[in-house]
């Protein structure tokens, strides 16, 4: 497998890392990592770099871009912090969804306004009794005409706080057929009337947030309704691949920041009258940590190939996703450990690694479902 960039991928590859150096400084990030704010002025170079059109079609504003043009990006924006590639990537999966599954309606009037940045969005899935599970949601969807009434909780919502949102928002439509085909997906402006939104105290990626949400006799036309009534559950499914080995990107991004500044660190900080990185236990520490950043880059390198090529390759998504996250948050554990007792201390960057990388074993699907669905990929029947 040939895993070399083209031209045109090393231009965009370096184009998006001298745009992300210049704007996301290290005080730009400590300021919204503190005070838990969303990087509009970031967000907004996306938008005039043109990234949020590349992976849809030119009928709609875009650039048909690959797989593999996503995944450059992802471990671009990664670099910086694995939130940022989170804002980037919740507009562009949930667009997708309806590029994939709108009426022409909604794509023709959503896309362009997602392209321009005038629209950003997200997604509610989870709820306090459906994580794992979500099939098990509770959320209820009501028809009334040609209205729907949206009554329930949502929990764990990244960035459905952020201006000129829209909440991809699964509800139950039928509570009669086993529960993850009575589900349906709709598209809720996150000011709409009814519905409330509240940011959740969390131990990382406080840039974008993470939000409870309460509906309350909300009403929302059928027209805001994405795909068949009651088939919300496959438009989730068919975007699952693409947005884990973006998301796997993501992680190999911000784990190899982890190593650079913690390679750094171990050769500019003096114990005993020599670099600490002179030291075996802390140099092979650094081996180890590369090696597995370099394992899960090819990891996910490889599953965004095989997608590239037209495969459907589960199996290698799960584990790109698996492998880079673990990896992530054992390296910026390891981090921590190298650079000592300034590691803890809020002026430094590892500890917001360590924060943020804690999160991405539980999100997108925890390790566990990972290993299940990769036990299941071998002939097993795990649950
Ligand atoms: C920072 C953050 C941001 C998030 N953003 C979003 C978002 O934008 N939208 C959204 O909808 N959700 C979001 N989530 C929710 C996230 O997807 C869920 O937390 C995740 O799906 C796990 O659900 P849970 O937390 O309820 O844990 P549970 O499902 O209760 O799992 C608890 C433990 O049990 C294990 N477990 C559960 N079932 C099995 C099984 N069958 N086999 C083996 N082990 C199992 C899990 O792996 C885990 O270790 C976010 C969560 C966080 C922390």
């Amino acid at each position: 497998m040939n895993f070399e960039l083209s031209q045109e991928q090393q231009l965009l590859r370096d184009n998006v890392r001298r745009m992300m150096d210049d704007i996301a400084t290290p005080e730009y990030i400590r300021e919204h990592d503190e005070n838990g704010l969303y990087p509009y002025g970031v967000y907004q170079q996306w938008v005039d770099m043109g990234l949020f059109g590349l992976p849809f079609p030119e009928q709609y504003g875009g650039y048909d871009g690959s797989v593999l043009d996503m995944v450059i990006i992802g471990e671009e924006l990664g670099r910086k912090g694995y939130d940022f590639l989170g804002a980037y990537a919740l507009t562009i999966f949930n667009a997708l969804n309806i590029l994939r599954h709108g009426t022409e309606q909604q794509k023709s009037h959503y896309i362009p306004r997602v392209i321009n940045g005038e629209i950003r969005m997200s997604i509610s899935m989870t709820e306090p009794d459906a994580g794992s599970d979500a099939g098990n949601m509770r959320t209820r969807a009501v028809r009334d005409g040609d209205e729907w009434v949206i009554n329930g909780q949502k929990l764990f919502s990244t960035a459905a706080d952020a201006k000129n949102n829209i909440i991809h928002l699964y509800c139950k439509t039928d509570t009669t057929v086993p529960y993850q085909q009575g589900i349906s997906l709709f598209m809720l402006p996150y000011d709409t009337p009814g519905v409330e939104i509240r940011r959740l105290n969390t131990l990382g990626r406080r840039m974008l947030g993470t939000n409870e949400i309460f509906f309350n006799d909300v009403r929302i036309k059928d027209d805001m309704r994405v795909g068949k009534v009651n088939e919300g559950w496959p438009c989730m499914l068919s975007g699952l691949l693409l947005e884990r080995v973006v998301t796997s990107a993501g992680y190999v991004g911000n784990s190899q920041t982890v190593v650079d500044q913690a390679l750094a660190y171990a050769k500019e900080r003096k114990q005993f009258n020599k670099p600490i990185g002179n030291f075996q236990a802390i140099a092979h520490l650094l081996a180890d940590m590369q090696t597995k950043v370099d394992a899960s880059r090819m990891l996910m390198l490889r599953a965004a190939s095989k997608m590239a090529a037209g495969e459907q390759p589960l199996r290698e998504v799960s584990q790109a996703k698996l492998f880079g996250s673990e990896t992530f948050a054992e390296v910026a554990n390891q981090g921590m450990q190298i650079m000592g007792g300034y590691s803890y201390m809020m002026e430094f960057d590892m500890q917001r690694h360590y924060r943020d990388a804690r999160s991405t074993t539980i999100t997108a699907g925890t390790s566990q479902m990972q290993r299940n669905i990769i036990a299941n990929t071998m002939g097993l029947k795990v649950k």
